[in-house]
């Protein structure tokens, strides 16, 4: 197996490469030639999350090897509990895969505590003998998650930009209380707009490229759209789908129904990936909140970026370009990277385009999609709670309204596996208005309010943080940014 760019398949990268790399020159990603059929069988045997994991990926990065794959898993799971994904059936068709087990609490931490391992592989096996320097602009989760995998990773630095005021307290102190030498925090006086398009700008600086590569130093980037992000995710699907056979929910060979709670479009498109590699999946259901561009999409087949985007209880979805989607295309249309490019040229010069029939047609067998408001949200947290005693984030959530409703107009009863992206403790404030309490104190007395009112207890990560000092208190304007990464690293 190879990787091609989406936008021009004569363009092939191994997947170390393209690690590295991030995004190909001609600003496709990165995607596979062909899928790796794996048989059930052999999921069955694996005893171990780590162990699976590797065998999934090295499918997926065919220039590591088994044994390499299995020592770099092994270190990067050993931060989860030993069931790193368990499943939890709320009613008899109904389970819920919770991913949000790991250091940061949210199922970012699948991928990126194994991307500094695979990324420091990947830098030696394309002979790159430099130190990787991975800046991040974030609004919360992502920030966290990269900060908890890079910044205790050996020959790898990382530099956070937040938006100083606009993240909550606990997502704050998740970032600055960060110990590692190799790490740096710096809160932005702007919103994450600033921060993105100020990171945009570094990763673009020739200048500055060239004096890193002096030192050397080189930028790289660990946002979703990287092949070592997806790759990781692609595991827990068939993870999911051997816990139910084990416990007798599902029968081998049956088929599920995947949910998921969609932002950028990463999660779910390795669950479609998880489908092409023999998992058998009936239907992907694709779930958003108000920012509904891709329900839209694919009910219709229009994809039209211009619309009011909202902010929302469930923040970690509010994005009007799902980047990832680009892959899925890319099989949609038989790999034909003419129609790609047109496509994102669409995209870029009027913030819409169209699919054909045929290609909706054929979008719809895989696929459903539905949207939530955040009223809907916080009654699927209440009525979730009400009805089957389950806590669920307001992410989570989103994802059990959109399956709700689509049962009731299917009346498909396929066992379905819902991803759930998030601890409900780490967007605490909407959970405890759902559960019909009060907000009151500080973020870490709401933390402990919430366990009064639900019975599950705060995740020690958490509660941990409230002993946790503030050790980043850089804080910039946006004309800064570069002036302070010269300053750290220089
Ligand atoms: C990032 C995130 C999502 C969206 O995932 P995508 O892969 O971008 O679709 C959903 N829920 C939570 C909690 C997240 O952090």
């Amino acid at each position: 197996m190879k990787l091609v760019s989406t936008r021009d398949k004569s363009k092939q990268v191994s997947p170390a490469e393209a690690i590295v790399k991030g995004l190909s020159e001609d600003g496709g990603l990165f995607a596979p030639t062909s899928f790796p059929i794996f048989a059930l069988s052999d999921i069955m045997h694996t005893p171990s999350y780590s162990e699976l994991a590797s065998y999934i990926a090295s499918a997926f990065l065919p220039d590591f090897s088994r044994k390499e794959l299995s020592t770099l898993t092994h270190e990067a799971y050993n931060n989860f509990p030993e069931n790193a994904a368990p499943i939890v059936g709320i009613n008899k068709f109904t389970h819920i895969l919770e991913l949000y087990h790991g250091p940061t609490l949210a199922f970012k931490d699948f991928a990126l505590q194994l991307l500094p391992h695979l990324l420091t592989a990947a830098l030696k096996k394309t002979g790159v003998d430099k130190i990787a320097v991975i800046l991040t602009a974030t609004s919360g989760d992502t920030g966290s998650a990269a900060l908890e995998g890079f910044g205790s990773t050996d020959g790898v630095k990382i530099c956070v930009f937040y938006p100083e005021s606009g993240i909550s307290n606990v997502q704050k102190l998740q970032m600055t209380s960060q110990s590692s030498k190799n790490a740096k925090v710096i809160g932005l006086k702007g919103n994450f707009d600033d921060a993105q398009s100020g990171v945009k700008q570094i990763f673009a600086d020739t200048e500055l490229a060239a004096l890193m590569n002096e030192k050397n130093h080189i930028f790289s980037s660990a946002n979703s759209i990287n092949w070592g992000r997806i790759v990781p995710q692609i595991a827990y699907y068939f993870w999911a789908y051997s816990s139910l056979v084990r416990s007798g929910k599902v029968a081998l060979g049956d088929k599920v129904n995947i949910a998921v709670p969609t932002g950028n479009f990463g999660n779910i498109l390795a669950a479609y990936y998880a489908k092409k590699s023999g998992l058998p999946v009936h239907k992907l259901i694709c779930a958003s909140n108000s920012n509904n561009v891709l329900s839209d999409f694919i009910a219709t087949g229009v994809y039209d970026k211009n619309r009011d985007f909202h902010i929302t209880v469930s923040p970690s979805m509010d994005i009007l370009i799902s980047s990832n989607l680009e892959r899925f295309l890319f099989e949609l249309h038989g790999h034909d990277d003419g129609k790609i490019r047109d496509l994102m040229q669409q995209l870029k010069s009027s913030g819409r385009y169209e699919l054909d029939a045929e290609a909706l047609a054929l979008m719809q067998e895989s696929f459903y999609a539905g949207y939530v408001s955040d009223g809907d949200t916080i009654n699927s947290i209440s009525d979730t709670w009400k009805k089957y005693s389950y806590l669920s984030d307001t992410h989570t959530a989103v994802a059990i309204k959109v399956h709700e409703d689509y049962v009731q107009k299917t009346k498909d009863s396929t066992p379905t596996i819902i991803a759930s992206t998030a601890s409900p403790f780490k967007f605490a404030d909407s959970v405890i208005l759902a559960l019909g309490g009060q907000l009151e104190g500080d973020d870490f007395e709401r933390l402990e309010h919430l366990a009064q009112l639900s019975g599950v207890s705060v995740p020690e990560s958490l509660s941990a943080l409230a002993q946790k000092e503030e050790l980043h208190k850089t804080v910039c304007s946006p004309d800064e940014m570069r002036g302070q990464i010269l300053d750290w690293l220089l």
